[in-house]
């Protein structure tokens, strides 16, 4: 990958760092408490999820709970691998 200078190659760098791609689980079936989790594409969970909702890419998971709930999605809760700062139960 080739960059055009010292400003683009920074862009980049900084998009990659702070904006992840967010779904959320449909199915509450994996989860003990009947919440959906959400997840994002840093987490091994992310490719794995049969059912599931691209909620977009944000800079953090409150985002993208926020994005869910927004949805319809009433019992959310962040994934303790991937968005342990949202995760509540
Ligand atoms: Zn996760």
């Amino acid at each position: 990958m080739e960059f055009s200078g010292e400003y683009a190659n920074f862009n980049n760098s900084e998009i990659n760092r702070t904006m992840k791609n967010y779904r959320v689980n449909k199915t509450t079936a994996n989860n003990p408490h009947n919440n959906h989790e959400v997840h994002n594409d840093s987490c091994s969970f992310y490719n794995l999820i049969v059912s599931y909702e691209y909620l977009g890419s944000y800079t953090n998971c409150q985002d993208a709970i926020t994005e869910a709930i927004k949805r319809g999605y009433s019992k959310i809760d962040g994934c303790i691998e991937c968005c342990d700062e949202c995760h509540k139960a």
